[in-house]
């Protein structure tokens, strides 16, 4: 849907659009968004839109802040909905963040995505295709308007739940969605009370991060129009299921999928063995990234639908890699351990890094674990080479100092300002008295 300028110029004025927002993604991979009036739009598409980057975190210095915003044209939208104050839309775009001398911008993880996939098509590969599986949970708000605690439903998977407001909301994201292009597929409560999921048609790897912020934004701003909060934190309420954001993913060469054999035994091309293998083998380093919230690791726990384990399989769903039923055109590999608090950008970078590494090397894929491996022991696990994901934000960005090749997929710049930030995050953690340590601890010493 690439537009060129005179019809986004023509779109704006049919539409009514009166305000543009200039979105980005930071380190965190938290969206951020200059908003400028409609009078701009041209400077904006001439990539004459400078902002101080110095205060974003993790960007840049204060002494060399003048950063460029280049708009994809391919992300112009319309937003749906009308302007409280004034007649008229908003529009946006995302953009790719620029050096005043003009080069990308290092710390700019969608141009960090873009860096790894030039190495892809380097390789031989054409494309990498992403679905993902975003799950949140819905809270109401309090009488002021605040995030509660109180989860909205008591509802169950697949449950219909006509007893609460999830089921309009749901149906109104799906809705806006849409409208703003979205192919969704499904939606549906999930396991925990309170917790949903919907999920939309498979993108390239650019467009898909892009559409994973663009829905997290909705979602938020919907629930909130129904007195609702939406949170993607991984476990907000201990003792049930977390949130996921299963990653199914796929690559291709010019003649189609290229992880399809229909002579392999299980139709699995040896691109797919490889690429399996390096998801593997790097998996405790780019977990750091995947599950970036020391919140992260106590989703990644035995007996909640999460993986605690580095293994693949076709069919059982507690590996960490598991591979769906669907052949041909839709073959892909699904990692499950990844969650919504993930920078999407940076997620996709580390792990078409790892499976291009799996490919370049050849490296062969362990067996595949088809048994629940929640209820395998130590040392049935040990002997099938079974390793553990990192059980804790520390151990995980210590895995990540010691793996070059997912270094590399972040680049310097975003590597050392990401783990300077994880480190920052473990340190105050330390600091504090958890709720659990008071019970525990308190009358017994
Ligand atoms: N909520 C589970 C997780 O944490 C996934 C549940 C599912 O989709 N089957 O990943
Ligand atoms: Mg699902
Ligand atoms: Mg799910
Ligand atoms: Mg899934």
């Amino acid at each position: 849907s690439s537009l060129k300028k005179e019809e986004i110029l023509n779109q704006a004025k049919a539409k009514e659009v009166r305000f543009l927002r200039l979105m980005f993604t930071d380190i965190d991979g938290i969206i951020k968004n200059v908003e400028v009036p409609v009078s701009q739009l041209e400077k904006v598409m001439e990539n004459e839109i400078a902002f101080d980057g110095s205060s974003i975190d993790g960007f840049v210095d204060i002494d060399q802040s003048d950063m460029k915003l280049h708009p994809d044209l391919d992300t112009w939208l319309v937003f749906p909905w009308e302007l409280d104050s004034v007649d008229g839309r908003i529009a946006r775009f995302i953009c790719d963040v620029y050096n005043p001398d003009g080069s990308p911008f290092a710390g700019d993880p969608r141009s960090n995505l873009r860096r790894v996939l030039e190495e892809m098509r380097t390789a031989g590969f054409t494309e990498f295709n992403l679905g993902p599986e975003p799950e949140f949970f819905l809270f109401k708000l309090d009488e002021n308007g605040k995030p509660s605690k109180t989860l909205n439903d008591n509802g169950g998977y697949f449950d219909l739940a006509p007893t609460d407001l999830a089921e309009n909301c749901r149906r109104d994201i799906v809705l806006e969605l849409e409208a703003l292009g979205f192919e969704i597929e499904a939606s549906h409560h999930e396991v925990a009370p309170g917790q949903h999921e919907i999920d939309w048609k498979y993108a390239d790897a650019i467009e898909a991060c892009d559409n994973i912020q663009t829905f997290k934004l909705i979602v938020k701003t919907v629930a909130r129009k129904h007195g609702l909060h939406a949170t993607f934190m991984p476990k907000p309420v201990a003792d049930i299921n977390g949130s996921g954001m299963h990653f199914n993913m796929s690559l291709f060469t010019e003649e189609g999928n290229a992880f399809y054999d229909a002579s392999d035994e299980q139709q699995l091309s040896r691109s797919a063995y490889q690429f399996i293998a390096g998801i593997l083998d790097h998996a405790q380093a780019y977990t750091a990234i995947c599950n970036p919230t020391i919140n992260s690791y106590k989703r990644l726990t035995p007996g909640f639908e999460a993986p605690v384990y580095v293994a693949w399989s076709g069919t059982n769903r507690t590996p960490l890699v598991r591979v769906p039923a669907s052949r041909g055109m839709s073959t892909r590999v699904e990692l499950r351990s990844i969650d919504p608090s993930a920078n999407p950008y940076l997620a996709l970078s580390v792990l078409l890094k790892a499976g291009m590494k799996g490919i370049s090397e050849a490296k062969t894929a362990p067996n595949p674990v088809n048994q629940n491996i929640y209820n395998m022991d130590q040392i049935e696990r040990s002997a099938n080479n079974i390793e553990s994901l990192p059980r804790s934000l520390y151990e995980a960005v210590q895995y990540l100092k010691q793996d070059e090749t997912i270094k590399d997929a972040l680049g310097n710049h975003i590597y050392e300002r990401f783990v300077s930030a994880k480190e920052q995050d473990w340190f105050e953690y330390s600091l504090s008295v958890s709720e659990w340590e008071k019970n525990r601890y308190f009358e017994t010493y």
